[in-house]
């Protein structure tokens, strides 16, 4: 019988080791056979630590389970998949995972992250047999006839990133992998990283072969420490089965693989602030042009995608672009992981084709709120994504769709908040944000951030609010026209739609608003 207790870092939060060492425990007192493995997340996050056991109907699930729970479980025949109150069935039954569509989280949560067997076993490796098979250029054509955009926020054309990497002539190329996944709400690239660092590996390795680059590197965020243990463990067994080296997979290929951790900033999320701090500078945003795909990583022609772009590319190649373009609508193609967090019942992530409707995915997925209020706005794209009110809620989720509505789709994160906001609090949260996270290179973000605190205190305060409301306005203007990159381009937006849906937050009386 195999156990699982996953040691992705939500479940750790939860007490997933003191539930493997009261397994292990239970099981010697009972002189019971069992072999434990630590898997990653299903992303199941309401019901962590989540234990699965392998049965002849499949694995079955119980949680979520506290170590008190392991007696019971054993004494009820949970090693037989047998009924117990945490038992929720068949794993694959369960109706958040059952609705799903997963491609690229297919075996998160089901391997053992660390075993290249089980990444095998599981039809890990497929897309990388097959891109060795082809020249550069067709891989890049099957990547461009998919349909994959970018993940980490803008949604630009994959294939045409790695085209110009291509093409362009150098004597040294990159790929860097941004695994700086600093928005609020989401944590996808994280539950790869540590329930499936392989398929990683895999797609960075198809994007370093087809665009002749032979190094590259993963920079995580300094707080993702599972993730950061994980993937180094993962990129070490990876050079030992000969995965990455001097001859990948036999082949006369190169690709070597170093991680790098964050700088503990938001900006250097950024793409070329994120390549300044891989160099070993303070992470400060750089001018576009050039774009890091001709002068990126030390001047040289650079890929910088993200963990959900590069971990979308091994399914890509082993299906084939037809197979991935069917998933999704309009010019959004394939799937995207989803992270329901915030005020809702039954938070994790759910991978899904694009089209999918914000109120599919925080009702029939996310249950409604946690606190059984009813849910008055969402956040999607992290921090300086827009709040969507419940009116749009059935707006269906792909890039265009939200841009029309004046949002992003983002990292896929999604935010709730229930009747209890206050948006005015939000709005101010939005530009504090900011002034703490801006890099300082230029006067819209460095400046205007700090002062749309101010004014947004005043109108708090009720202090000649219509001419500070008119103020805040024409500020978000200069942030959005004026600013270098996106941080102070986009801080404008959670303001403003703040404003706009939820006008009353921004008249209340400040009594009022201190009774409240
Ligand atoms: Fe730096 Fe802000 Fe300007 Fe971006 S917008 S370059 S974060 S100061």
């Amino acid at each position: 019988v195999t156990v699982y207790v996953p040691r992705d870092a939500a479940a750790l939060s939860m007490g997933a080791e003191a539930v493997a060492d009261a397994i292990r425990r239970e099981a010697t007192r009972r002189g019971a056979s069992l072999r434990l493995v630590r898997n990653g997340s299903r992303g199941l996050l309401w019901l962590e630590p989540l234990v699965e056991v392998t049965t002849p109907k499949g694995r079955v699930a119980y949680g979520p389970v506290a170590a008190e729970d392991v007696p019971s479980l054993f004494d009820a025949g949970f090693l037989q998949g047998d009924a117990h109150p945490l038992g929720h069935g068949p794993t694959e039954d369960i109706d958040y995972l059952k609705h799903q569509e997963r491609l690229t989280f297919a075996r998160c949560g089901i391997i053992d992250p660390l075993s290249i067997e089980d990444y095998r076993a599981h039809g890990g490796g497929g897309g990388l047999d097959q891109a060795l098979t082809m020249t550069p250029a067709d891989v890049i054509a099957t990547v461009t006839d998919s349909g994959l955009r970018g993940r980490g926020g803008a949604g630009f054309p994959t294939g045409l990133k790695w085209k110009t990497v291509l093409e362009a002539e150098a004597p040294q190329k990159y790929v860097c992998c941004n695994a700086d996944e600093g928005d609020s709400g989401t944590f996808a690239d994280r539950m790869i990283m540590e329930g499936d660092p392989f398929l990683l590996i895999e797609g960075m390795t198809i994007c370093a072969l087809a665009v002749g680059a032979t190094r590259g590197y993963v920079y995580i965020r300094s707080e993702y420490p599972h993730a950061i243990d994980t993937f180094r463990q993962a990129v070490a067994r990876a050079y030992e089965a000969g995965w990455l080296g001097d001859a990948i997979h036999g082949h006369p290929k190169t690709f070597h693989l170093e991680v790098r951790v964050g700088g503990g900033a938001y900006i250097c999320g950024e793409e070329t602030s994120m390549l300044e701090s891989i160099e070993g500078k303070r992470g400060v945003v750089r001018v576009k042009p050039p774009v890091p795909a001709i002068e990126g990583l030390f001047g040289r022609p650079t890929v910088i995608n993200n963990v959900l772009t590069l971990t979308s590319v091994p399914v890509i190649l082993a299906r084939g672009a037809a197979f991935y373009r069917d998933y999704g609508m309009g010019r959004s193609r394939g799937t995207q992981p989803f992270q329901l967090a915030g005020n809702i019942r039954r938070g994790g992530l759910v991978e899904k084709a694009f089209g999918v409707s914000l109120s599919d995915l925080i009702y029939r997925f996310g249950g409604g709120s946690a606190t059984g209020r009813p849910i008055r706005a969402v956040q999607v794209g992290g921090p300086l994504g827009s709040y969507i009110p419940p009116d749009q809620f059935g707006m269906a989720k792909d890039y265009e769709t939200f841009a029309a509505h004046g949002a992003m789709v983002g990292h896929g994160g999604i935010v709730v908040f229930d009747d209890g906001v206050d948006m005015i609090v939000q709005a101010r949260f939005a530009l504090e944000f900011c002034a703490e996270e801006s890099c300082g290179k230029c006067t819209p973000c460095r400046i205007g951030a700090v002062r749309g605190v101010e004014v947004m205190d005043r109108i708090a305060a009720g202090i000649d609010r219509e001419a500070n409301i008119s103020l805040l306005k024409d500020l978000c203007a200069v942030m959005a026209d004026g600013s270098l990159c996106a941080m102070g381009g986009l801080t404008p937006q959670p303001v403003l739609s703040a404003l706009l849906h939820f006008p009353d937050d921004f008249h209340r009386q400040p009594d009022a608003r201190a009774a409240e």
